[in-house]
């Protein structure tokens, strides 16, 4: 650039404005890994450029592919936030050394502890549970206590739950692996696996769907599948979801158990300020609303209420344990899922 472009730019605003546009100057911006849908997220992230005047360079993609996909770039990565669901896929992508510690007091003091990593390399945004659905008509809830009991005989042929390669159940079954240890967990997935009506099939929606038509008497599923069918356009999907109902298991024991949609910034993000910026935005009064809103979340600030769907299932006890230990036993979990069959 020639020292007299250089004058022009303190001289002149709409020169300033000129030379960013033609790119000669970068304006602050933040490059966002997201596998989360863009439409699940733009709004937010339009509201924020809207307010900081940092431009967000959205790539959406599988959360695999794009954890993979930042290890392949390295250091020249110019991912600078990495948004993804599970803290299976966080703690794997942390221990890919693709994550870096970030002191926030704005994300320490607004997140609970058990949400957040640490050594603060990633942190949870909005939370989710894994529970139980039951057909209205053919299961007495009283008969449901706990996720163990779901490998007792009275179940024989009642329960739907999808494959053991889907990251949700590896959650689900590394938390029984905390609590229970490893031989206990896989004496409770063979019963599991002994109780299924079906081979594992489809997803969280589809097991809500085949508990509808009566191919099974509950199912295991992420709460906000079954808050998004009672909010669908569809007329069958509303439906179906009407046929289940929620029952909240280990009520009288640890609690349900609980999942998190979550980010972390990158080790090398070249945008390392207006990253940590787009952080503390996520858990704004404003931002935590929405984004649990649009996708019948709970806000994981304790302070935000949740969604009137959400709020008909009424308060439950959630599982305290910390969300580190999901990913610390992700591999045993599936080690156990593997050896009991569950396919
Ligand atoms: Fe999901």
């Amino acid at each position: 650039m020639q020292l007299g472009q250089l004058k022009k730019i303190c001289l002149s605003s709409v020169a300033t404005l000129s030379l960013l546009a033609a790119g000669v100057l970068s304006a602050a911006e933040v490059n966002v890994y997201s596998a989360r849908e863009e439409n699940l997220i733009k709004p937010i992230l339009d509201r924020f450029s809207e307010q900081t005047g940092i431009t967000v360079n959205l790539i959406t993609g599988g959360a695999d592919e794009l954890i993979t996909r930042m290890e392949l770039e390295g250091a020249n990565s110019p991912a600078d936030l990495l948004l993804t669901v599970d803290v299976g896929r966080l703690h794997r992508a942390e221990a890919m050394g693709l994550l870096q510690p970030v002191e926030s007091e704005v994300l320490t003091s607004q997140i609970p502890e058990q949400y957040r990593d640490e050594d603060n390399r990633w942190f949870a945004v909005s939370l989710r549970s894994r529970v139980i659905v039951y057909d209205k008509e053919r299961v007495d809830p009283a008969e449901l206590s706990t996720y163990e009991d779901l490998a007792d005989p009275k179940w024989a042929g009642k329960v739907c739950i999808r494959s053991s390669s889907n990251i949700y159940n590896q959650s689900l079954t590394a938390s029984m692996v905390s609590h229970h240890g490893a031989e206990a967990t896989e004496e409770w997935a063979r019963g599991l696996v002994a109780n299924m009506a079906r081979n594992p099939q489809g997803g969280d929606r589809d097991q809500i769907a085949a508990v509808a038509v009566g191919q099974c008497g509950l199912a295991v599923v992420n709460t906000y599948y079954l808050a998004g069918m009672l909010n669908a356009t569809s007329s069958d999907q509303v439906e179906q979801a009407q046929a289940v109902a929620v029952f909240w298991p280990n009520q009288d024991g640890r609690g349900a158990h609980i999942n998190v949609s979550g980010a972390g910034v990158s080790e090398h993000a070249p945008n390392r300020a207006e990253a940590i910026q787009l952080l503390e935005y996520m858990v704004s009064d404003e931002a935590q609303t929405w984004y649990a809103e649009a996708n019948n979340e709970y806000p994981v600030r304790t302070d935000v209420p949740v969604s009137d769907t959400l709020a008909s299932w009424g308060e439950f006890k959630a599982d305290p344990l910390a969300l580190d230990e999901l990913g610390l036993h992700n591999a045993e979990a599936v080690r156990v899922m593997d050896r009991a069959g569950w396919r």
